[in-house]
């Protein structure tokens, strides 16, 4: 039996969010369905935040309700607070992430909170989803957790404070966020490993993004101490505002191309995950698609391991 690792595609929410153009309903749920019939166990699919403020996201509830209807796959919705929380729990979604910035900074910039209020926020959450009849995964996901672009240098030991928080709200896992990009490998393991000691299994995720070419290296680091579910999005979808052409998370295919290599299982079928780009090149024509394995096609000594 090989080792398994859980690869949640975030393309259709932290890809588009940062998208020049808005891909259409219709070819964003069969991008959707295709990544489920790749393998893809997790989809972040949208979120319900305001459309005045992210009008890609704006047909969030017809997604998840369309999405939630795919057999085999995970269906995760963002909100930044609870009455977006409850939407996702009305449209169906088999986990809800809230992001909580670990900076004091992008905390204000994002959710006009301070980290506090934002983890009394994720308490409210947490108590009005275990009173439905109906359950909800709750992920808390911590932005900014390895630097800042408005702050700098975020400490280990506000990260800490935000996941000892986030455990005590009682939510199911934690992820930590290199929301921008700026976390190298040794950094990865260093604050990974203290946020295991304090709160153990219930960091489950890394979020990356490959700002600085870094993404993948950084992946391994977090594989090496431990983590087994990650974040990435197809063709590298989306980029971030603090860095012009970069690509945004980590490739999902090169991350899959490495974790298959190595011999851990996905569960996602290589081939039918790069014809996934297909949709991408149709529903967004001038974005700027990512990743070593699309170039240069699945090499001849790649094959999965037994
Ligand atoms: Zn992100």
């Amino acid at each position: 039996m090989r080792e398994k690792v859980t690869v949640c595609e975030v393309g259709p929410r932290d890809g588009l969010q940062m998208a020049k153009s808005r891909m259409q309903t219709e070819i964003k749920s069969a991008w959707i369905a295709a990544m489920a019939g790749a393998g893809l166990p997790e989809i972040e699919v949208g979120s319900f935040v305001s459309p005045k403020v992210i009008p890609q996201m704006a047909d969030t509830d017809i997604v998840v309700r369309a999405a939630v209807k795919l057999q085999g796959v995970i269906i995760v919705a963002l909100a930044p607070n609870l009455r977006g929380a409850q939407n996702a729990y009305e449209a169906g979604a088999h986990r809800v992430s809230v992001p909580v910035s670990v900076s004091e900074g992008h905390s204000r910039a994002n959710l006009n909170r301070s980290p506090a209020e934002q983890v009394a926020e994720v308490a409210r959450v947490v108590e009005w989803v275990r009173a439905q009849p109906r359950q909800m995964e709750i992920e808390a996901a911590c932005s900014t957790a390895f630097g800042c672009s408005i702050d700098g240098a975020v400490p280990t030991a506000a990260v800490l404070t935000v996941a000892n928080g986030l455990a005590a709200a009682g939510v199911d896992m934690v992820t930590l966020a290199d929301t921008v990009g700026y976390a190298h490998p040794a950094q990865i393991r260093d604050v990974v490993r203290a946020v295991q000691a304090e709160i153990g299994s219930k960091l489950d995720g890394l979020h990356l993004h490959d700002t600085m070419g870094l993404g993948i290296a950084n992946a391994l680091a977090g594989l090496e101490v431990g983590v087994r579910n990650f974040d990435a999005a197809l063709a590298g979808l989306g980029g971030c505002p603090f860095a012009p052409g970069a690509s945004g998370n980590i490739v999902t295919e090169d991350l899959v191309f490495m974790l298959e290599s190595m011999g851990f299982d996905t569960g996602i079928d290589l081939d039918k995950l790069l014809a996934c780009r297909r949709y991408l090149a149709e529903g967004l024509p001038n974005e700027g698609l990512h990743g070593g394995l699309a170039q240069a096609g699945i090499p001849k000594t790649f094959r999965v391991a037994a």
